[in-house]
């Protein structure tokens, strides 16, 4: 029978139960079980899809086309195995599921309210990944924290699906803080005793309390702790503030919460965990040879969380090249002709961000026109490569009127225009191109030797794309097609031909790179900005 975990969140949010949760399943993994990893987030929307980058961070996509949590993106970099539609679920689905079954007569004659209705709906969900059978342990964060009134329904869920399978077939993992106070030089229990208090009085005992830290938690803390919050000694974890993400398995195997939550789910330890090929990546991150400085040109700067996916990217393509890869962020709204140079003339790659709608977009084309012509390295993805569709059109091949139907509907030279299939969709959720399709490499292009073969599959999310009316006169001019959907001839990469490195994808390669795999596009790109550093040197 499958066991599950539950991760709640006390005391504050962003405490990164989403990497406690990847972590603690990548123990789970390299043990020998098979593991996967849900987020219930208690927003109204269907899915994050309609969000602004700014209200939630990026939007991941899944291979099946979903539009989740970026939380996802940390499951699948650790986990190395795709996510789905059923790994996030949101208030918003849950509602419209319960809705949709009244319309149908499905509660005839009953009154639907929230318990029962909402929160069955809720366990049916979070047994959906269990009861297909692939998975020894489903992991389940709930998004929000302890008191807030929208997590009320999933708290309540967690306590009758405890319930109902027995303790020793479900744990709740609590997040909690303990916060430093400088000025009494002293770490703090309160707010994590309150927080547990709260879940009492809403029926759930935690099995196990992961206490965020900037300090060591002491003997004597763990077991004021452990009295106070009625759970063992070995169930207090501590979860320091680490360097990197990709610590936290460690930091975790160290406490041994793999060990505590395995024997209160009455499961083996099968074996030591295999951490080997983790910690190898780690030793390369930690000890780089080289260093490049690489431009991430976006409109959502602000916010680092917006381009989540392709720091991620970096990190490990930075990884894989024993080299430190220093992302800055450019605002693309600030770039003009006059600045371009002293902006960007220093860095050893630029990547053009994915984005939409107008803003920013002139400050996008001006970099890369810059780009192009200092044959600095670049790496353009979705947006990104549009711009640089649109800077090539208007710069190269005289189009002066070059844009894309999103930004102007009726520009004279529509370089970039809306899919033949988006034309007739008027809904927004859900409605764009989204998920994995497949790509044909040309042989002999840059793209084709990066990936060492022909077909491959990549995700997408966008309702734009590359007008073949003007596939001739790029390819003439040396901008040329080197991926290509082969069922409609889609243009899913462009490069430029004498260029030492000029690669965009209409894909989002960032949605695929992971610890394990770090995505060829990444690896080479980094390795390119890489020999430019030298060279300038
Ligand atoms: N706005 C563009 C489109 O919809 C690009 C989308 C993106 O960058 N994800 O085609």
């Amino acid at each position: 029978m499958t066991k599950y975990i539950f991760v709640t969140g006390g005391v504050t949010s962003s405490l990164g139960k989403g990497i406690i949760s990847a972590s603690l399943a990548k123990l789970l993994q390299a043990r020998g079980y098979s593991v996967t990893i849900q987020k219930f987030d208690p927003y109204i929307n269907i899915d994050p899809g309609t969000l602004n980058p700014y209200e939630h961070g990026e939007c991941f996509v899944t291979e099946d086309g979903a539009e989740t949590d970026l939380d996802l993106g940390h499951y699948e970099r650790f986990l190395n195995i795709p996510t789905s539609q059923a790994n996030n679920i949101t208030t918003g689905r849950i509602y419209q599921n319960v809705i949709n079954k009244e319309r149908q007569g499905e509660f005839l004659g009953k009154t639907v309210q929230v318990i029962p209705h909402i929160t069955d709906e809720i366990k049916r969900n979070m047994r959906l990944l269990g009861e297909s059978g692939n998975f020894d342990i489903v992991i389940t964060e709930l998004g929000g924290t302890v008191g807030d009134i929208e997590s009320l329904p999933y708290i309540e869920a967690v306590r009758q699906f405890k319930w109902e399978v027995g303790s020793n077939n479900a744990l709740v993992i609590h997040l909690t803080l303990i916060p430093f106070l400088a000025a009494a030089g002293e770490l703090k229990t309160k707010p994590t005793q309150h927080s547990v208090k709260m879940l009492l009085e809403y029926g759930i005992q935690p099995d196990i309390l992961v206490c965020r830290t900037e300090h060591h938690i002491s003997q004597d803390i763990r077991k004021k702790i452990a009295q106070f919050c009625n759970v063992n000694l070995n169930a207090v974890i501590e979860s320091i503030d680490a360097s990197t993400i990709y610590d936290v398995p460690l930091l975790m195997l160290k406490e041994q919460l793999d060990r505590t939550v395995l024997s209160k789910l009455k499961l083996p330890l099968k074996n030591e965990p295999d951490l080997e090929s983790w910690k190898d990546f780690l030793g390369r991150l930690k000890n780089p040879t080289a260093e490049v400085r690489i431009g991430l040109v976006g409109k959502y700067v602000e916010l680092p969380d917006a381009y989540k996916s392709i720091t991620e990217s970096f990190i490990h393509a930075g990884a894989f090249n024993e080299c430190k890869v220093r992302v800055e962020c450019i605002h693309s709204e600030s770039i003009t002709e006059e600045n371009v140079k002293a902006k960007l003339g220093k860095l050893d790659g630029v990547l053009v961000a994915p984005g939409f709608g107008a803003r920013g977009i002139e400050g996008k084309i001006t970099a890369i026109k810059f780009i192009r012509e200092s044959n600095i390295p670049f790496f353009g993805i979705c947006l990104g490569m549009q711009c640089a569709v649109i800077e090539f059109g208007r710069n190269v091949l005289g189009l002066t009127h070059a844009h894309s139907t999103e930004m102007d509907e009726n520009t004279e030279h529509a370089v970039i225009s809306m899919m033949e299939e988006q034309k007739k969709v008027t809904l927004k959720g859900g409605t764009m191109r989204l998920g994995s399709y497949p790509c044909e490499l040309k042989k002999g292009s840059k793209a084709y030797n990066i990936y060492g073969k022909s077909k491959i599959t990549e995700r997408h999310r966008h309702r734009y794309e590359f007008n073949n009316d003007f596939l001739k006169q790029y390819e003439t001019a040396g901008m040329i097609a080197s991926g290509i959907n082969p069922e409609n001839n889609l243009v899913e990469i462009v490069e430029l031909k004498n260029h030492p490195y000029f690669i965009a994808s209409q894909f989002h390669p960032e949605l695929k790179s992971t610890v394990a795999n770090p995505h060829p596009l990444f690896v080479k790109f980094v390795a390119a900005s890489l020999e430019h550093s030298k060279k300038k040197h």
